[in-house]
């Protein structure tokens, strides 16, 4: 698997940003200006970056630098106000980009809960201390911030589900993303240029308007990790979203689990459970046979969590296969005692995958059971289903890719046709 070599300004951090100011002979201060321009104003060419002086930029041109924006390929308007977008790169790869506008009282699970601990934090005096921590830790790139960024436009709070590989490696048996195979991981910039390719075409700019990141699109996270960090850091420090406003999803890759707890800037911590004990786990999602439920629970135990932090599990319910009381059952009893909550999610149905949507009922009966067990759930309302832009629905990039064979129908709930 080959990265794009690239020599984007959009991936690179201040430090790096420096070296390239300092050895084209230009005054330090003008890598605050490029950061600002890219990260911040999101301009798309060196040509827009007017701060710089004209011969500079032709400079930075000849050397082969670009700004390393994304394209827009395609957009896709949901009735409900999602959008998917198609986004490309370089070499012609491309990846899909959820916008999910206004959320819908965060719990439901469109992601946006991610923010609502850091809305209460200006509330109270702890509260302040945590924004001022949380300021502490934008040192890297200090003044970037908006003056504005403790204030927020009423209203608003938008979510962006963002990818992090073409395709996905992990072959979860419910994921369209799955059925691409993975074509190759994606730069910290090409990640953070999904963010930046959408907030201009929202014409939204945090930490004025209130975004919420979800790295849930397609890919997993952790089998890219350094890349990952590295973009979530930019995020924070550069684009300005808030590092409690963003939720890492991984299908369950341990030691980096283990490793995101060190991280000083990191997002927070969803898992994805969707099952209650190993041989239903390993049937769903062949991850689970090198890292078992007793690993990664015991990760999820120990990962330090920070004030008012939870991990979110998610549970995507599949009709038949994982969706009995006594599955909720079994999981209450994983969960026992931990700082968590789990969103669950009745599956979005595609081609290709052999399972069905369980009913309303069946849905609410697990989260009572889970409830009762005194474990918070909540069920996501699937967002932008008619554009194929729900979760693990994103693989249009391959639109006309030719299916891998077809798949074990063993563990399949489908009902016969007809
Ligand atoms: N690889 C990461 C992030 C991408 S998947 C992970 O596995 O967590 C994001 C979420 O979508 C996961 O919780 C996954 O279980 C869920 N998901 C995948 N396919 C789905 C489907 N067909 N219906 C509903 N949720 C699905």
């Amino acid at each position: 698997m080959t990265e794009a070599v690239t020599s984007s300004l959009l991936g690179m951090d201040r430090e790096e940003i420096t070296t390239l100011v300092v050895e084209a002979g230009e005054p330090g201060y003008r890598a605050k200006q490029i950061v600002d321009a890219v990260y911040r104003q999101r301009v798309e060419t060196l040509e827009e970056i007017s701060t710089l002086p004209q011969e500079f930029r032709e400079q930075l041109a000849q050397r082969g630098v670009t700004v390393g924006a994304a394209r827009i390929e395609k957009k896709f308007v949901s009735v409900d106000g999602t959008v998917r977008y198609l986004i490309g790169f370089g070499d012609g790869q491309s990846v899909e980009t959820v916008w999910m506008p206004e959320g819908d009282g965060g719990e439901a699970g469109d992601g946006s809960e991610a923010g609502e601990e850091a809305e209460g934090v200006g509330l109270s005096t702890s509260g302040a201390k945590a924004q001022s921590q949380g300021a502490d830790s934008n040192a890297g790139l200090e003044g970037l911030l908006h003056p504005l960024a403790h204030t927020r436009k009423s209203g608003g709070r938008s979510t962006i589900c963002i990818s992090s590989q073409v395709g996905c490696a992990v072959d979860c048996q419910f994921c369209l993303t799955a059925l691409l195979g993975v074509k190759r991981n994606l730069t910290a910039g090409e990640i953070v240029a999904q963010v930046c390719a959408v907030l201009k075409d929202q014409k939204v700019s945090p930490p004025e308007d209130r975004i919420n990141l979800v790295f849930m699109g397609m890919g997993e996270p952790f089998l890219n990790y350094e890349n990952f960090v590295k973009a979530a850091r930019l995020l924070v420090e550069g684009v300005g979203i808030a590092e409690r406003r963003m939720t890492v999803s991984t299908a369950g890759i341990v030691p980096r689990i283990r490793d995101l707890g060190e991280e000083k800037i990191r997002p927070k911590l969803a898992i994805s459970l969707n099952a209650s004990n190993d041989a239903l786990r390993t049937q769903l999602m062949p991850v689970n046979k090198k890292w078992t439920l007793e690993m990664l629970m015991a990760a999820a135990r120990d990962f330090p969590l920070r004030t008012r932090e939870w991990i979110t599990f998610e549970y995507v319910l599949l009709g038949g296969v994982n969706d009995a009381a006594e599955n909720a059952k079994e999981a209450a009893e994983l969960l026992r005692g931990m700082r968590c909550k789990v969103n669950l999610i009745a599956l979005n149905p595609g081609p290709g995958i052999d399972f069905v949507t369980p009913s309303a009922e069946r849905v609410t009966a697990f989260q009572n059971v889970l409830r009762s067990a005194g474990i918070p759930a909540f069920v996501r309302r699937p967002r932008g289903r008619d554009i194929y832009a729900a979760c693990g629905q994103l693989k249009r990039t391959v639109e006309v890719a030719t299916l891998r064979e077809p798949r074990d129908q063993t563990i399949s709930a489908a009902p016969p046709e007809g």
